[in-house]
């Protein structure tokens, strides 16, 4: 175990039970404060700069070539780090902070330069994202829609349970929590036997999904063996990606979705890295039939990590509207990764790797609102009175995360975001 995981570690920055950042998660994260932008991590409501520790020297031993990975306005240097520098910085910065140490804790100088209370700060995108894929690895969630839209009796397609289905996204509207999104407008087909009209989409959703975020840089022709495939992860976000069900409806044959998921997707704040996980691996479901070789993996793959998603109406009531969990996955983050890679397609640190719909077993685990009112059959009720089929515009989407066990809780931070009108 990494000393940095010790559950019985506190810091001297206060935190309450409650909070998703105690001193065992220090993720990573990208904040503002006026002019100022940097690198940084949290400890309860305090948002550390990592750039000011450097600058005085708290990471000079680590024997990082470059420290200039800590000046940057995005996180893509730090993420391209081999893993055991990585780690390394995350145990020096546990040390910084737990509750024996004195090295900042008793100057008061850097103190004052380097913590920020996080209602001070803005947090930014944390990386600047080269290439996006969105995966479709929840069994529950393709089955659900194989049954709305084509065959109950052939919900999966016959390539489901041979390779992670995914696509190829847009990686230039993936915001950060915070951002309002406009309702995009496009093509829809309401009525099959009348001409496709335009329009804004009257059937705008979320997708409650996960996202990881690659270290690695690979050549053309190169691929990433399942079993190192985890190696080359920086860590993970939330990840609600947004889709127009109507116009995706019309548009995503043959070749998948385009417009209808390309609008925003917005991602909450801190990259939280695979070792704060650690302590929450667990079995994924079982694969039958039997995967090919170059996607078998060994060992505890996915993580117990509970997920909400509240709908605020505009009115300001929020209703609890769907309680999933990460671990339900069927393709886990290495069997995607080697996925991926195994043509040769070449990736770069700061990509990012969406999910899919994290769907359970059970209808309040059902991760979009196509799911939970069964394509606009069954309306949720909300507490101001209103029903909701899909989302409407003002209404704000919240999504959670968080590891827990009865010592630790491991947490993302909110990811916000705000439906506008269309423009
Ligand atoms: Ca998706």
């Amino acid at each position: 175990m990494l000393k940095s995981n010790n559950p019985e570690l506190t810091s001297w920055i206060e935190t309450n039970k409650e909070s998703d950042f105690p001193i065992q998660n220090l993720p990573y994260g990208i904040a503002a404060t006026g002019d100022l932008i940097f690198a940084a991590t949290r400890i309860g409501d305090t948002v550390i700069d990592l750039s000011v520790l450097a600058d005085f020297g708290f990471f000079d031993r680590l024997f990082i070539p470059d420290l200039s990975v800590f000046y940057q306005k995005t996180l893509n240097d730090i993420a391209a780090l081999p893993k055991n520098s990585r780690v390394a910085i995350r145990e020096r910065l546990s040390e910084i902070f737990c509750s024996e140490n004195n090295e900042l804790k008793e100057n008061e100088e850097v103190r004052k330069l380097a913590l920020h209370q996080s209602d001070a700060v803005t947090m930014l995108m944390p990386v600047k994202v080269g290439d996006y894929t969105d995966f479709y690895s929840s069994k529950e969630h393709a089955t659900n829609v194989g049954i709305m839209f084509r065959d109950p009796e052939k919900a999966l397609l016959p390539n489901w349970k041979h390779l992670p289905v995914g696509y190829h996204g847009r990686a230039s509207s993936i915001v950060v929590s915070g951002t309002s999104i406009h309702r995009p407008k496009g093509q829809t087909r309401p009525d099959d036997s009348k001409p496709p009209v335009f329009g804004p989409s009257s059937q705008l959703d979320f997708e409650l999904e996960m996202a990881f975020i690659t270290s690695a840089k690979t050549e053309p022709g190169d691929s990433i063996p399942a079993n190192k495939a985890e190696d080359a992860i920086f860590g993970l976000v939330l990840f609600n990606d947004l889709s127009a069900r109507d116009i995706q409806k019309w548009e995503y044959v043959p070749l998948g979705p385009f417009l209808s998921k390309s609008f925003g997707s917005v991602i909450s704040p801190w990259i939280v890295t695979l070792e704060a996980l650690a302590p929450f691996r667990t079995q994924g479901p079982e694969q039958d039939p039997e995967v090919l070789p170059y996607l078998k993996t060994t060992g505890a793959r996915n993580f117990d990590i509970d997920l909400q998603v509240e709908l605020k109406t505009a009115a300001g009531d929020s209703n609890l509207v769907c309680q999933s969990n990460f671990k339900y996955l069927y393709w886990n983050m290495a069997q995607q990764l080697a996925h991926q890679t195994v043509a040769g397609c070449n990736i770069n640190p700061g990509d990012m790797y969406a999910s899919g719909t994290i769907s359970g077993p059970t209808p309040e685990a059902f991760g979009s609102m196509l799911e939970l009112s069964w394509r606009g059959t069954k309306p949720l009720k909300m507490k101001d009175g209103s029903e909701r089929k899909f989302i409407l515009d003002y209404d704000t989407i919240i999504m959670r995360g968080q590891a827990k066990n009865q010592q630790l809780r491991i947490g993302f931070g909110d990811c916000v975001t705000t439906i506008l009108p269309a423009k």
